[in-house]
């Protein structure tokens, strides 16, 4: 089930912010996408020590430009360097630089965007800047902003309004700061999770008159537009990029088959090699899930409801099972539906000790954990994202993320897998912003397979010179 998106108390006043006390224990108003920790975005320079709020200090750039708000612009240097080890591993975004920067097809656009502010959202920002965009920017999850990167695009004249570890009160300045400037109005609006758009629909909904479009990443964000949609209340077109088949066939399958092994080594250190791992649902995610750990020697069962992903499932050589007749004895339990109450505390209650039991899908519903906040249970906190709950015999099971996505709470997503995603939200933007008159309506839509009057060639090189993707977006 989608969180939906709640909004902060409208009487907020930015101005007489909560004490620390207080920042920390506002409600939680924000949707589960901004709260979802997201340590790809781990920042390699974060000075803990420095407690004082950003709103709080005197920002400037070294041309002295004061437009944003960040952590500490002295690790712009460092943040340049994460930006250009990303820009190598962003092959399809770089050639889309190389080849629209001529032609300038954003030129005039005013993008607003809200998403995780990362070295991969950086080169997605430059290269809206090289195509001819103005950018401002605030982050869509409080923990995900790489402080160095934040700082490297304000430096480079962003107005970045981001910083790792924001309040909620923070969060809702950063966005306002973006949006709300004289002289200056967004025309179109890049999101994730939907909280920048929703922030203009309650607070600024006369900008709409000049917005062209908006272009969403994530389920939530998507969800939340056809909800509007279908209220008959989206007053511009957007576009849906979370279903585009270049998210979905690189992202669901390729990303979580690297990730699904990064996230338990990172939290675990479990060995794999041997190990009997339950997989429930062989969609894409968990189609890229029993691979990456076929390939390191565990034994894989796979649940599934549907006859043909079933069926796929065994022609790949996995043993398809029903959770109950396994549950005993696996050592991992990976959930993968979209659904809920997938696993429940009946399956909890039957693991063996030790089992480590994760979420890949996105929503933290798939694995019941608030059946285990029961009196009988301990919770132990091992780890960071890592509890250990234990029953009164000494049983204990192994829970990381509390239920939520394992590979976007604990460890890194391929940046070849962003490039692909940000250059569909490039593509998306350009093609909603250069579109004629009446080609969108007020509606949400899929970014057309073929794309792009300017015939555009994107390359996806693989890095082997022999294997060179190639999409073809052609109107
Ligand atoms: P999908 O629809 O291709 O696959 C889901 C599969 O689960 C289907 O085959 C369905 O039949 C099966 N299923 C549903 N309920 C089940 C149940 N109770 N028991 C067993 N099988 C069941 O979807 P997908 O692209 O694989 O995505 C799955 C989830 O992962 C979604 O929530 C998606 O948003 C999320 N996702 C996560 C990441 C990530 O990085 N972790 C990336 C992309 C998508």
């Amino acid at each position: 089930m989608k969180k939906q998106i709640q909004f902060a108390d409208q009487k907020q006043e930015f101005n007489k912010r909560p004490t620390k006390i207080g920042r920390r224990s506002l409600s939680r108003s924000i949707s589960q996408s901004s709260t979802d920790s997201y340590s790809s975005a781990a920042s390699y320079t974060d000075s803990s020590d420095d407690e004082t709020s950003p709103r709080d200090k005197q920002q400037k750039n070294s041309k002295g430009n004061g437009d944003f708000c960040i952590k500490n612009i002295k690790q712009a240097d460092f943040g340049r360097r994460e930006i250009e080890i990303a820009e190598q591993e962003m092959p399809a975004l770089m050639a889309l630089r190389k080849r629209a920067q001529g032609e300038k097809p954003l030129a005039g656009a005013k993008v607003v965007g809200c998403t995780h502010i990362t070295a991969q959202t950086a080169v997605l920002m430059e290269t809206l800047s090289a195509l001819g965009a103005q950018c401002r920017w605030a982050a869509c999850n409080i923990y995900s902003t790489q402080n160095e990167v934040a700082a490297a695009l304000a430096e480079g004249g962003f107005s970045v309004f981001a910083w790792k570890g924001e309040s909620e009160d923070d969060f809702w300045w950063c966005i306002d700061r973006c949006v709300n400037l004289e002289g200056w109005q967004p025309n179109m609006i890049l999101d994730d999770g939907g909280d920048l758009t929703h922030w203009i629909y309650k607070k600024y909904p006369n900008m709409f008159k000049k917005i062209k479009g908006i272009v969403e990443e994530s389920v939530t964000g998507v969800h939340r537009l056809y909800q509007l949609s279908k209220a008959g209340k989206l007053c511009v077109p957007a576009m849906n990029v979370n279903d585009s088949v270049t998210k979905q066939k690189f992202d669901n399958l390729y990303c979580c088959r690297e990730s699904i092994l990064d996230g338990l080594k990172r939290t675990t250190d479990v060995m794999f090699g041997g190990k009997q791992v339950v997989v429930c649902g062989y969609g894409e995610v968990g189609k890229g899930c029993c691979a990456a750990l076929k390939a390191m020697g565990s034994i894989v069962y796979v649940t599934e409801i549907d006859p043909i992903c079933a069926l796929q499932a065994c022609m790949d050589g996995f043993r398809l099972v029903k959770l109950n007749e396994v549950i005993r004895q696996v050592d991992i339990v990976i959930t993968c539906t979209g659904n809920k109450n997938v696993v429940v505390r009946e399956n909890l209650d039957r693991m063996k000790n030790g089992c480590i039991v994760c979420n890949m899908g996105h929503s933290n519903t798939e694995i019941d954990v608030a059946s285990l906040r029961t009196p009988e249970l301990t919770w132990e906190r091992v780890r960071s994202q890592v509890d250990h709950v234990i029953w009164p015999d000494g049983k204990r099971i192994v829970l990381l993320a509390e239920g939520r996505l394992l590979n976007l709470s604990c460890s890194t997503v391929p940046t070849f897998v962003l490039s692909i995603t940000a250059t569909t939200q490039a593509l998306a933007l350009i093609e909603l912003y250069n579109a004629p008159e009446g080609r969108y309506k007020q509606d949400v839509y899929l970014l057309p397979k073929k794309m792009g009057k300017r015939d555009t060639h994107i390359h996806m090189s693989t890095g082997n010179p022999r294997v060179q993707a190639k999409c073809k977006f052609t109107s």
